[in-house]
């Protein structure tokens, strides 16, 4: 390997450490930040996931409700406890896990959520100030990556940088954060005719595609920065990314490992945006 490993586990865990001395400060105020989590049905991954987000908070000194409803709770029930914690001025953030059974309608959830209190940042109003580059909530999950690569030293500006994927949670915002910057983004997606083409003149790559290993070094531009945001099983059940490591880290000038780059970092960002909600409020 030549590359320099991205460890976004270690920049997590230093994010979280701010983050609690924020928390405690608002705390010290009478003001404890406060982040609500829906959680319907009893999908096993979900339920993972709300428990690692629960204990992050506990852990970083954000008091978080979790509410666990069965799976045939009806989309009015729903709506009606989003709206209620709208209303209630010790929650800042309001977080509902997805995937949602099919009898509910994920978009008109979201949109319920307060864009003040959308620390997951997929509502359109957040959508939306992105794109007009308006303050807002960023998705976790690029907001972490511009983290990771601003830990790397990337130099955005000018930079030929490459995502793949369109998705509206990941690919897309990630791309206009990125444009942000000042970078020249190209989106490469499943109709793309040569995806080699363009991986290999990136200054930046960022997979988040959801295919095993399905970009390798061959298709990397030596000393590139490679950030993996996808999260795969392989075929003998093992976790790994997009990003073929091996024969990536081989070519490229950094990159992150799956697990401990991107995935923890989505974590950290989920804290800073309930902080910074409760913070922006008077
Ligand atoms: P998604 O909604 O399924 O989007 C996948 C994107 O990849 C789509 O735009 C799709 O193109 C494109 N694509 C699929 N096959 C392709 C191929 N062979 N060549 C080029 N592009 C291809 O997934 P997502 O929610 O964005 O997530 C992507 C990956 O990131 C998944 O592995 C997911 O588990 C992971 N993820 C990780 C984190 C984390 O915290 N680490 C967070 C979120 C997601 P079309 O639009 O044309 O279909």
């Amino acid at each position: 390997m030549t590359a320099t490993l991205i460890d976004g586990a270690a920049l997590a865990k230093r994010l979280r450490v701010q983050v609690a001395e924020r928390a405690h400060a608002l705390s010290a105020k009478g003001r404890p930040p406060g982040l609500a989590v829906i959680l319907v049905g009893d999908d096993a991954a979900s339920a993972v996931y709300v428990r690692n987000k629960v204990k992050d908070c506990e852990e970083s000194g954000i008091r978080s409700v979790l509410q666990r409803l069965p799976a045939d709770t009806s989309e009015h029930d729903l709506l009606a406890r989003i709206d209620a914690l709208n209303a209630d001025p010790a929650i800042h953030g309001i977080l509902v896990q997805l995937p949602l059974p099919p009898h509910i309608d994920a978009r008109r959830v979201i949109e319920t959520i307060s864009p003040d209190k959308d620390v997951d940042g997929f509502h359109v109003a957040s959508a939306g100030a992105l794109m007009t580059g308006q303050p807002g909530f960023l998705p976790c999950t690029p907001y972490g990556v511009m983290k990771l690569l601003e830990h790397a030293g990337a130099k955005l500006a000018g930079a030929e940088a490459v995502v793949i994927g369109r998705s509206n949670i990941v690919g897309k915002p990630q791309a206009l954060l990125l444009l942000q910057a000042d970078a020249t983004v190209t989106i490469c997606h499943s109709r793309t005719r040569d995806i080699a083409f363009h991986t290999r003149r990136a200054d930046i790559l960022i997979a988040a595609v959801g295919r095993a290993r399905i970009i390798t070094g061959d298709m990397i531009k030596p000393g590139a920065i490679v950030i993996d945001v996808g999260m795969n099983r392989d075929a003998d059940g093992k976790l790994c990314g997009d990003v073929d490591f091996e024969s990536a880290a081989r070519v490229a000038g950094a990159i992150t490992p799956v697990p401990g780059g991107v995935g923890p970092m989505t974590r950290a960002m989920l804290l800073v945006n309930t902080l910074e909600a409760a913070e922006r409020r008077p």
